[in-house]
């Protein structure tokens, strides 16, 4: 077979026929509005909060050991639970240095409570490295009743 059949009948041919169909390239960032990352996408770790600014994280802490290289700190302090009247484990601030992940998801893996996830936002370039260390819980947020690790 030629090599001119070989790039028509092969992927680089499909592609180079479907570009005008946007099978290719992304307008980006002309498309920032309505760009999405495809599902598997991997740009930092996020901790979802509900409309209660409730979130799932115990402070377990088992994502900070899981971690390779020290990307998640756990503050981590107790609290007294009202129906209980004993003290119980909370997370006071967690810690994400997004300069030091490499992304490797240990930490979403081990998480018993599915409190942290991937973010799809990739736009992340600064001149300042300390704007890369995030609390990722929200000010005034609160565990989740009944969520236990
Ligand atoms: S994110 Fe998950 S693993 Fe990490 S402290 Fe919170 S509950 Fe534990
Ligand atoms: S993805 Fe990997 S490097 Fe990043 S915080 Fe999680 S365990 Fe650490």
């Amino acid at each position: 077979m030629s090599y001119l059949s070989n790039i028509y009948n092969g992927i680089t041919g499909k592609y180079f026929l479907n570009s005008r169909k946007g099978a290719i390239t992304q307008q980006y960032p002309d498309n920032r509005a309505t760009l999405k990352m495809f599902d598997r996408f991997r740009g930092e770790v996020i901790m979802p909060h509900d409309e209660q600014n409730e979130h799932t994280c115990t402070g377990c802490q088992k994502c900070e050991i899981a971690c390779p290289n020290g990307t998640i700190e756990i503050i981590w302090d107790r609290a007294i639970v009202e129906e209980t009247g004993k003290k119980k484990k909370k997370i006071d601030q967690f810690v994400y240095h997004l300069g030091l992940c490499t992304m490797c998801g240990l930490c979403i893996d081990v998480c018993p409570t599915d409190a942290i996830i991937w973010g799809q936002n990739f736009e992340n370039s600064v001149y300042d490295r300390t704007k890369l260390t995030r609390v990722l819980n929200k000010p005034g947020s609160v565990v989740k009743a009944g969520i236990e690790d």
